[in-house]
């Protein structure tokens, strides 16, 4: 068939937008699907039509009926000096927004980081979780299963690390509500965010679990997970990374870059981030990890529906002996890969090989420990820098040259 009939055919009716990709190769089938939108819309999509990425291989993986790019604009912060296990040295942080002062306050932030020596950052943690929901007979039922599965720890063991080369299972996490169970499997997932991993894991163990007891599948996930939601169970024990990253504020540093002082620093942390945050009944006990969390998201390829998890967690702030600034972030639910998913497109590929991440690490595992370091690293300074202007009233001013 010609464009303009596979076009007219869509508009019409006749034809499915997602049907063009078994006419046409992917990149056509975007174009052709575009033009009709145009059509039934009354659009042109000049813009929408402008990328570089590679249309089969986003087909493949990562979108369905493909018409172009959301273009975010992108900025570099940085580089930002970071010492943990697996980043050390200065890295150059991407981060991709439309919030105008955004990559300037992170950018602030490293300047004050750098200037002390650098920030440390550890991953304290790291599981990702899938948690199905199984309906037993009855309670006594639910109780029996509990105990087989608490038995077999190694054959779920097996059958969840034949799924993949990288997968391995840490923990089973039960829990029963009348006759239903909730199981939250927490496995390592190599350099990979694991989501896609941890989901074909569990099915096989599932699968095994429902012939061995009988037990009935009701959702893959039960909602235990937490996948993208916002939850105190995350917020305790941690899914994907649980970073903490740390540096010690002088009071020089605070005065001479941030126009404030450690105790100010100090009470705003302790009023905004921990009783506002407890009064709002939030558990985003921090300034705005959301902010660089998903620019850096949107910049690298994670999963970006992630920032609801990454936006949860503390910032601390602690007047030293010295008269200093002991301030840290620890982030219990950070979700990052530096394999699979969106991160093997153009511009997300592009923006790990920045920070020098991108690929598998060897070991296996060691780039995504890495990237969450840095990423923690890149939290902080956005605390820092929030905070400092909160302290000197800057920030409505920022906003006004910046954002306005
Ligand atoms: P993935 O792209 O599905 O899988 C990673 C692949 O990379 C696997 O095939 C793995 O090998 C391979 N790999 C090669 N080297 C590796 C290394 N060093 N470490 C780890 N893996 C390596 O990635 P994923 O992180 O599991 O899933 C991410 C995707 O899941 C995102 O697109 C996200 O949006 C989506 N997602 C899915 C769900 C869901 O419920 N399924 C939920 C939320 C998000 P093996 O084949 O040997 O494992």
């Amino acid at each position: 068939m010609k464009d303009q009939e596979l076009i007219d055919k869509v508009v019409n009716g006749e034809l499915k937008f997602h049907v063009l990709d078994k006419h046409v190769d992917a990149q056509k089938a975007a174009e052709l699907r575009r033009r009709a939108l145009e059509v039934l819309t009354g659009t042109k999509l000049h813009d929408i039509s402008s990328f570089s990425l590679d249309a089969e291989r986003a087909v493949k993986t990562n979108i369905e009926n493909l018409v172009g790019v959301a273009q975010v604009p992108m900025g570099v912060a940085g580089p930002v000096q970071v010492t943990g296990d697996f980043a050390d040295g200065l890295y150059h942080l991407p981060l991709a927004t439309t919030e105008g002062a955004l990559v300037a306050s992170v950018n602030r932030g490293c300047t004050v980081i750098n200037k002390l020596g650098g920030a440390v950052s550890f991953v304290l943690h790291d599981g990702m979780a899938r948690a199905p929901v199984l309906k037993a007979r009855n309670i006594r039922h639910a109780k029996e299963a509990l105990a087989f599965i608490n038995r077999s720890k190694a054959k779920l063991k097996e059958i969840t690390e034949s799924t993949s080369r990288f997968l391995t299972l840490d923990a089973v996490q039960t829990w029963v509500v009348g006759r239903n169970l909730f199981l939250r499997f927490v496995y390592k997932t190599g350099d990979a965010m694991g989501m896609n991993m941890a989901t074909i894991a569990t099915d096989a163990a599932v699968r095994f679990l429902e012939a061995e007891l009988g037990l009935k599948h009701i959702a893959l996930s039960g909602n235990m997970c937490v996948d993208k939601k916002s939850s105190a169970l995350n917020l305790i024990m941690g899914r994907g990374k649980t970073v903490s990253a740390e540096v010690v504020l002088t009071r020089e540093v605070i005065k001479e870059v941030l126009k404030t002082s450690p105790e100010v620093m100090a009470d705003i942390v302790y009023r905004k981030c921990l009783l506002g945050s407890a009064l709002a009944a939030s558990y985003g006990f921090n300034a705005q990890f959301a902010n660089v969390i998903a620019a850096v998201f949107i910049a690298t390829g994670q999963d970006a529906a992630h920032v609801v998890e990454g936006s949860q967690g503390f910032t601390t702030a602690e007047l030293t002996e010295e008269g200093d600034l002991l301030f840290s972030v620890t982030i219990p639910s950070l979700q990052v890969g530096t394999i699979g998913g969106g991160t093997g497109l153009g511009t997300q590929r592009e923006s790990l090989e920045i920070i020098g991440v991108h690929g598998a690490g060897e070991p296996p595992g060691s780039n995504a420990l890495k990237l969450a370091e840095i990423v923690g690293a890149a939290v902080l300074a956005g605390e820092i820098s929030l905070i400092g202007a909160l302290g000197a009233r800057h920030l409505v001013e920022a906003h006004e040259k910046l954002n306005r």
